[in-house]
Order: structure tokens, then sequence, then C-alpha cells
């Protein structure tokens, strides 16, 4: 039930994956007062821009408010006919490993799981993965192979405890600024100093009291030398190693082999030997200290190393799961962590759960579900290349742009031509994705936030609520609600019998404690009895919530601190890392690196961001930055129109001259797209050569040339 004008509804911000408490007080005319919540422990009131202006977001300009199929309003009933009977075929003629899903870090997690149990346990394909994979699959992979789970060790508590936060790849204050804001705080209380490595400078560089602006790629160098510098100042934690670990001295000589002191570490990363110094100083010797990384190291070809190269560093000192340290990954999706919970990447099957036979069986009896998968399905990239190789026949992307967003954008939309079926769950009508035509095209509308209910979890693996405060518009229905009714016409009724969003959020957590002795870090047993009511009112809470601590209470801040972890032997792994190098060099043709991020006030592609006149009047145009040195002798003004290419594509920009980048560089920001600019897209320049481990795309460091336009 919506609830009535004047009440006020705490819900969550639906942007970065700080996960903020938001106040929202509906108008009754499909509109809402907004506040931040001073309840909610990710931002005790405080909102930053974008989730202030969530009201200015709200209209219903260019909303998908009915079922299309090739390109004209029909019945949900035919819509959903069309999908089932689309699906059927897809599985008959070509075998249901023909059939893929795109999911979204924007989903609620009682979406992601539904569409996860539909795909990999009754329509018995592995092919599902997310947009998360271009965000933090690295972060995950490197978790798992350091701790046997993918379990984020610390809280944001952390950030207000540590004596020195190290910020790796991320501009928190724009990307994470409620975070960034803690920590600020923390450094005016406690004199905490803040390290930003990044080789842009950044806001949050500039903010900095010590700016690392290393060389693009070279992060493993400068954690292997520092994993080098703690054990020759004898700041290792002995002990911990001993009793808690294994693999350390395999790290340790391949970090000596990549970086075996201060020069050899200046070389490599291009930064000055006094400030390599001064970090691995502040690092060796500060008990409490935090290192967050985010989609600076991720989105790389080497972003599970870099993750593990930063871990390593935690682990030699027994810096984690502790007050104030603890290594950090920030993601950048409001429901990341959510999708990973339920499975939803295509190397995972289920509530932490991978493919190990025991984990396959677990789940096939908990689904009821014979047909289940029993293996990993392909990654983002593999995922839209196996569509050009005419692998893939039918496609269902839900919440997601990836026409914008994906690397090599421009090949995967001439690719969709090859599809059977393109199936688009979404909440505008003129994304790039929902406009591009595949040969049976049918477009699902979706519920979006202020509309639909659920959970979604944070950074520090806080599970909060998304509550509904506007009316459903249009014929837009929940997505999961759109998906059980597929899988009714596919015969899996009793499968997916839903009723509400609770009822599938109890399943969810049933599942994460069936048959778990403790052995699996994801344990949320203790809310698999939660009743509609409960689940209504539900506060936000952390996992792990295991079934023996009963209901109410206030789950784990912080893991690890005993030393124990998730792998057989309970020791967590050093992992010895790659030298660095990157993926793809530059060339006479490509001379520049070109890297991507985000800007203070945009989301993603724009689709609610762009409808606020004032988030818009930030950064009113899509831009790229580049060196004076650079922009001079190519006869680049700032201001001026230039055009940037690559291998893959062109887009057109307006040139920002600015020290920020390195000489060498250049900056394109991720959101602007051919529905909202002419030629601007990221994803059609880029390459996105994949980490062979996690399979997230390089984002940051293609070969790129630029010239005035
Ligand atoms: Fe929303 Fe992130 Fe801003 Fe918080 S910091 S208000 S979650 S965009």
């Amino acid at each position: 039930p919506v609830p009535d004008p004047s009440s006020v509804v705490r819900t969550t911000c639906p942007y970065c994956g700080v996960g903020c408490g938001v106040l929202a007080t509906p108008d009754g005319q499909g509109g809402a007062g907004i506040a931040g919540d001073p309840e909610h422990p990710a931002n005790f009131g405080r909102l930053c821009s974008k989730g202030s202006a969530l009201g200015e977001t709200l209209s219903l300009e260019n909303r998908l408010l009915h079922p299309m199929l090739d390109g004209a309003r029909v019945s949900w009933e035919a819509a959903l006919g069309s999908v089932a009977g689309g699906l059927r075929r897809t599985a008959e003629q070509h075998g249901p490993e023909s059939i893929a899903f795109y999911l979204s870090g924007q989903l609620l997690t009682e979406d992601y799981y539904v569409a996860n149990k539909l795909a990999k346990g009754f329509l018995g394909t592995p092919h599902v993965d997310t947009n998360s994979r271009l965000c933090m699959s690295s972060a995950v992979a490197a978790h798992r192979r350091a701790f046997g789970s993918d379990t984020v060790p610390g809280c944001y508590e952390d950030l207000d405890e540590a004596d020195v936060i190290v910020l790796v790849g991320s501009n928190t204050a724009w990307c994470h600024p409620i975070l960034f804001r803690r920590m600020v705080d923390a450094r005016a209380k406690r004199g905490t100093t803040l390290v930003v490595i990044d080789p842009r400078r950044t806001q949050t560089g500039e903010e900095a009291d010590l700016f690392l602006g290393l060389k693009p790629g070279t992060d493993t160098a400068l954690f292997s030398g520092l994993l080098v510098h703690l054990a020759e100042s004898g700041a290792l934690d002995q002990r911990f190693i001993a009793e808690h670990t294994a693999g350390f001295e395999a790290a340790l000589d391949r970090a000596r082999a990549i970086a075996p002191s201060l020069a050899a570490t200046a070389l490599a990363t291009g930064l000055d030997e006094a400030e390599i110094g001064r970090f691995f100083d502040l690092f060796a010797k500060t008990p409490r200290v935090v290192t967050a990384f985010s989609q600076g190291a991720n989105q790389s070809a080497q972003g599970t190393d870099k993750g593990n190269a930063i871990i390593n560093c935690h682990l030699a000192t027994g810096r984690i799961g502790q007050a104030g340290a603890g290594p950090f990954s920030l993601t950048g999706q409001p429901n990341a962590m959510g999708g990973r919970e339920v499975g939803g990447l295509a190397n995972m099957l289920a509530a932490h759960m991978h493919f190990a036979p025991e984990e396959v069986d677990r789940v096939r009896r908990f689904w009821a579900a014979p047909r289940i998968i029993t293996g990993e399905g392909m990654k983002a990239v593999a995922l839209f290349e196996a569509i050009e190789r005419g692998k893939i026949k039918a496609l269902w992307v839900m919440g997601t742009n990836p026409l914008v967003s994906m690397p090599r954008a421009d090949a995967i939309k001439a690719s969709l031509r090859k599809l059977d079926l393109y199936v688009v769950s979404e909440v505008m009508a003129d994304s790039d994705t929902a406009r591009a035509a595949g040969r049976r095209t049918v477009l699902l509308p979706a519920l979006g936030w202020g509309e639909k209910n659920g959970t979604v979890t944070n950074s520090e693996r806080r599970i909060s609520r998304q509550r509904a405060f506007l009316k459903p518009p249009g014929e837009a229905r929940p997505d999961w609600a759109i998906l059980s009714d597929v899988a009714r016409r596919l015969g899996h009724g009793q499968n997916f019998a839903y009723l509400s969003a609770a009822a599938i959020f109890r399943e969810h957590a049933a599942l994460s404690a069936f048959e778990n002795n403790g052995t699996r870090d994801f344990d949320i047993g203790a809310l698999s009895d939660i009743s509609d009511g409960a689940y209504a009112a539900n506060r936000p809470v952390q996992w792990p919530l295991p079934k023996r601590g009963g209901a109410g209470q206030k789950g784990r801040a912080r893991l690890f601190a005993d030393g124990r972890f998730y792998t057989f032997d309970e020791r967590a792994r050093f992992v010895a890392v790659q030298p660095p190098a990157l993926a793809q060099d530059t060339s006479t043709a490509y001379p520049m690196v070109l890297n991507t991020g985000r800007v203070r006030d945009h989301w993603h592609t724009m689709t609610r961001t762009g409808k606020s006149q004032r988030l818009s009047a930030h950064r009113a145009v899509p831009f790229c930055e580049i060196h004076p040195d650079d922009a001079g002798p190519l006869g680049i003004r700032d201001g001026a129109l230039c055009e940037v290419a690559s291998e893959h594509g062109t887009a057109e920009l307006e040139a920002m001259v600015t020290e920020g980048v390195r000489p060498g560089s250049l900056f394109m920001p991720m959101h602007w797209s051919d529905a909202t600019a002419s030629q601007a897209r990221v994803g059609a320049v880029v390459r996105g050569v994949p980490d062979p481990v996690s399979g997230q795309p390089e984002l940051k460091a293609t070969p790129a040339r630029v010239r005035p336009v």
C-alpha cells in the first residue's frame, strides 16, 4: 500500500553504494519532499547533492508506462506471452544456454533473487551477469582469493576511528560524498591523515594530506613496494602471519621482484622517492589504517591483483577487522552487494555459494530445481561478444543501459540485430538500450525508485529497505512480479508463487541459512521468518545475522578480528601478484591513455539525474580533460570541441585543459549517451580488456588520440 500524502516514509537513496537513509514526504501529486534520515547509520541525516535532489527527478517525463512489442503498445498479456514464448522457442531451437540475462546493481535484492533463480534454476542457463561486473567484481575476486569468501571485513565506523585513511583509485569526494565527509570530520576530530593514490588529481586529491599521482596501472608496484618496506622496517605482525595466514613468503618474494626498493618503486610508479617514503612510513607506523579502494583499482585488467596487493599489506600487519583498521572496498552502486548476495554474477550460484557439487546440490534441493545449472556462465564482456558471434539468441536486460556503459558499445549495438528475442525491463522509454531494436523487441515497464519495495545492501554489508511512497505509474510493475509471471507461463508457477517482496526476502534469507553451519559468510537466517509487518518496519542491519543469534540482533560490524577466515583451514591467503602492466600499449596512432569516471552530480547514464536542472548545471556538457602540455601542441583550446578516438569508436566533447590529468592522459566522464548528447558515449571508445580472474573490464586505460574538431 502507498502511504497517505504528508506521511513520512523511510527509504534508501538509489544512487551510490554508501546507501544513505532518506525521508520522503509524498505531496499527493506524484512528487515528494526529500530529507536525510537522521537515524540511518550510513549518513545520520546528511545527503549529498544527488540525494538531496531526488525530489527533482520524480516526474513521469520520458517514462516507459506501457508494455511495447516491436514499437507498438500491447497488453501485459501479449507482452508476457511474447517473452515466455520467445524464451521457450529459443531454448527448444538452440538450447537453454542460448539465453542470457544482463542485470543491474540498481535492482532490488528481491528482483535480483527472482531473476537469478528463474535463469539458473529453471530456464537452465548459466549466462546471468550484471553491470556490477563493471563495478566491483575485481574486489569480489580479491576477497575470495584472500578470505575464501566475498566478505567486506569492516564498516563505516572504521573511517571515523582510523588515524590514516588511504584512498586508492577513488574520487570519494564526488562518488561517495557522505563517506568523504565522515573522513574529513575524522581529520578534524582526531587528526586523521588522508592519503590519496590516483593518476588523476581529483577533488579528493585536492583535499588530501598526501597525494600520490602515480602512473596509470602501477598500483601493484606501489603496494608491492609497501609490503617490502613493511618487512624491512620491522612492521610485520609475525604472530598473525604465522597463525592466521598462508603464502606470505611467496607474496613477499614476488613483491621484492616487482619493487625491491624505494628507488625501484619510484621508477615503476613515476612517483617521487620522498613522497613514497612518507606514505610507507605512515602506513608502517600507524596501527589504525584503513585502505579504501574503488573503481580506479577495480576497473582494470589487473583489478583483482590490485585488490590483493592492498589486502596483502593489511594481512602482513594484522590490521583487519579491527576498529579503525582494514581494507575496505567502496562499492559503486546502491545494490552491488545485494546482487552478490543472491548470486547475480555469472560465476556465483546463490547466497554466496558457487559451483562445488555440494553447493549445486544444496541449492537444487532448496529451490526444487532439478534442471539447475552446474557451472559458471559467461561474464559481461564475453556474454556480449557471444551475441556478436550468434551464440546468444535471447537477451533480457533489466535496469541498466549497456549500450552506453559497456565497452565497445557500438559493436554491441550492431550485434543486437542477431537476437531472436530482445527484452528490456526499463523505467525510461528513451534510454539507448530501450531504443535499440533487435528482431523481436519487448519493452517491459518497471517500477522506479519511490514506487517499488524491497531491500538493498550497502558497502558495509548493511541491508536497508527501499519503500514505495508513490503510486505505480501507468502499467508499470515490480520486476519480481514480471519475472514470476513469465515463470508461471513457462510452467514453473509453484516455484514462483510470490505475493510480495517480503515473501521473496524470506526465501532468500532461508537459503542463506540452509545447511549453513557457519562455514559460509553470508547468513541472514535470523530474517527467514520475518513477518510482513516486521519486513515493512525493518531497520537497517548488517549481516551476518545467523538464526542462532535470534531476532533483533544487531549484526556484525567487523569480521576476521579473531583471525579465522572462510578458507578450509581458516587461514587467509597472501597472493603473489603480477608485475604492473597495462593490457594495451599506446602506439603512434593512439599515443594517449584514456581514463573514465564520474562527475559529482550525475549518476550513471543520467536517466534520473538529467531531469534535475540543478544537478545538470554542475557539468552541463560532456567534456574531455587534457593536460596543457598535450593540448598546446595539438592545438586544442580550453572549451573548444575535440574528438577523442580509439580503435573502437569516437566521441566529440568539450576540451577541459587542466593540470589535474597527467601529461599523456585523457579523462572522459561516463554519463552522456546518445539520448542526452550527440556522440559522447564513453562505451563507444573504450576497449575493456577483462581481468583474467574477475572478468572486470579495463575502463581506465584505453589507448586513444585526441584532435580539435
Ligand atoms: Fe545517495 Fe550516495 Fe549521496 Fe548518499 S552519498 S545521498 S547514497 S548518492
